[in-house]
């Protein structure tokens, strides 16, 4: 079982169970920290556009908290997995 099979696991098993318990709260954080583990991949902004040498150039953002990963020529060269230095999402590059 890999962090996403678990993630997946957890939120068909588990989060159906919401009694407003300390166990709901402990199923729920750890949900979010696996979510944050199962690879997604990076998105371009819409209304964020960089100018520069006459091109528009549409640069690589989180998909969790938002915040800057590449420029946008600099992400189709990048494969792989990295991790959002702000909220520590794992990001996908190989889908891109
Ligand atoms: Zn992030």
């Amino acid at each position: 079982m890999n962090d996403s099979d678990a993630y997946l696991w957890i939120r068909k098993n588990l989060i159906n169970v919401n009694n407003g318990t300390e166990q709901d709260e402990a199923i729920n954080i750890a949900l979010k920290a696996l979510a944050s583990r199962v690879p997604l991949p990076p998105i371009q902004q819409v209304g964020k556009i960089r100018y520069g040498m006459g091109y528009a150039y549409h640069d690589w953002y989180c998909p969790t908290c938002g915040c800057f990963l590449a420029y946008e020529p600099e992400g189709y060269s990048k494969q792989g997995e990295s991790n959002c230095k702000k909220c520590q999402q794992r990001i996908s590059w190989d889908a891109i």
